[in-house]
């Protein structure tokens, strides 16, 4: 009920922001974005930005999409809320949408975000081994780097010290391991000499803890938020066969990688992979609500259909997970992925991107570039043969630049030296060649800027 002058005057001050409460922003204060269209985004004084980062990686489709907005009015009029403990359409339509894109003979469980599709999944394998084998398999493998969200298990599964430090004791029982980062090999290899030694290792630490004591292994297809780390080709296969070699359970977490960010409508199809539990989160309805999801193999979900014991059902409720109107939304939202044909959308401009960006390989701060469809990380060095990571300000003043310039890029999200000097760049999959290149042309200039 604020009207238009006394919005006009308000600043962010009031939220709890973490820039606001830092005072980070000496530079480039927190902007307050009034409107968005397409791959664009409005602040509160008309200036247009081109969103590099689609949101916090999920507004796949863009924005302004008004036959979203009508799909979610349609269902809050017809059926505001119920809960899933009875069912309704949409959550039941989606279902079988996605369990048909999937390929997997299996059920889905709602929830509302990727910290409690996560969680669940978490809980879920812990009570699959004690139904399946009555053991105490309990400890859940996660890799360095990698973000899984923020409540107390997905957080413990967040292999960043620096966000876990002033929570902890957190969840016992997560482990962490190196992931699959060829530019700065964990183990002092070269990718083609190297046996991925990376997801050898993983086996290794399954032996030392004790194969019986480990419920499942949580990997992001591509680590996103920790520094796009794309897996050498052999590596997630390499994991499949291990945790089937050890009756583990394999997570991918497709939080950001499903509906179409890796050039296929889900990231493990691109290695060919298939877990036994899928996350998914944000692209579920690009950003426009919140919806998440846990999907799980059919055998899984046998496991808690024991007739002989009445603790064997999954006591995991959530009020708002699967509501009708996110889940009809979402309908919609797959929909607009598949006629507009987005994930080979998103291999075609990440191709595109990607080449445009080799422009950038001879500049001295730029140590390596990777990508996988339209989720494109750049690691800057200050030296590129020692390769010691660009200092935390230069990273900030290039991000800072581009924003000035009117192009919003994202960086990892740390404060430790050396974790923060990845640009991320993972636009809505709408992107097209003229908005590419504007990227490229701003983040140019910006990297000259800081010589
Ligand atoms: N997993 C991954 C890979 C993520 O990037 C995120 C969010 N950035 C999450 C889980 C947690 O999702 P949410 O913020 O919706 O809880």
């Amino acid at each position: 009920f604020q009207d238009e002058v006394s919005l006009t005057q308000m600043d962010v001050e009031s939220l709890w922001h973490p820039m606001v409460q830092h005072k980070k922003y000496e530079r480039t204060p927190p902007k307050r974005m009034d409107k968005a269209n397409g791959c664009y985004v409005t602040d509160s004084e008309g200036k247009e930005y081109l969103d590099g980062v689609s949101g916090l990686w999920c507004v796949n489709v863009g924005y302004g999409r008004t036959e979203l907005a009508d799909a979610a009015r349609e269902q809050l009029v017809e059926l505001s809320y119920f809960p899933l403990v009875m069912s309704h359409s949409p959550a039941i339509k989606l279902a079988a949408k996605l369990l048909e894109l999937l390929q997997f003979e299996g059920k889905v469980h709602f929830s509302n975000s990727g910290s409690e599709a996560n969680e669940t999944a978490f809980k879920m394998a812990r009570q699959y081994h004690a139904q399946t084998e009555g053991s105490r398999r309990y400890k859940i493998i996660s890799r360095y780097r990698a973000y899984h969200g923020n409540t107390m298990g997905a957080l413990s599964a967040t292999a960043q010290a620096e966000r876990r430090a002033k929570y902890e004791p957190l969840v016992p029982g997560f482990l962490h391991v190196h992931p699959p980062y060829c530019y700065r090999c964990p183990f002092g290899k070269t990718y083609g000499s190297c046996n991925i030694e990376c997801a050898s290792s993983i086996e290794n630490t399954v032996i030392h803890e004790g194969a019986e004591t480990v419920a499942a292994i949580i990997v992001e297809p591509v680590i996103s938020g920790g520094g796009v780390i794309v897996p050498p080709d052999e590596y997630l296969p390499m994991l499949r066969e291990i945790c089937d070699r050890y009756g583990i359970l394999l997570i991918f977490d497709e939080v950001v990688s499903g509906f179409g960010r890796l050039g296929k409508m889900f990231g493990h199809q691109v290695w060919g992979v298939k877990p036994d539990m899928i996350t998914l989160a944000k692209g579920i309805t690009s950003g426009y609500l919140p919806l998440s999801a846990t999907v799980t193999q059919q055998h899984i979900f046998e496991a808690f259909l024991d007739e002989s014991d009445p603790t064997s059902h999954f006591r995991h409720i959530n009020t708002y997970g699967g509501n009708p109107a996110s889940t009809a939304l979402s309908l919609k939202n797959i929909e607009i992925i598949e006629t507009e044909q987005l994930p080979e959308q998103a291999a075609k401009m990440g191709a595109y991107l990607r080449a445009e960006l080799a422009t950038l390989e001879d500049h001295p701060y730029v140590g390596d570039i990777r990508s996988k469809g339209m989720l494109l990380g750049i690691e800057l060095v200050a030296d590129k043969e020692t390769k010691e990571p660009l200092p935390g300000n230069k990273v900030g003043a290039i991000v800072s630049y581009c924003l000035e310039q009117g192009v919003i890029i994202g960086r990892n999200g740390s404060t430790v030296p050396g974790l923060s000097n990845v640009l991320i760049i993972a636009p809505p999959l709408i992107l097209t060649k003229a908005d590419a290149d504007l990227i490229v042309a701003k983040l140019k200039e910006a990297l000259n800027s800081q010589i």
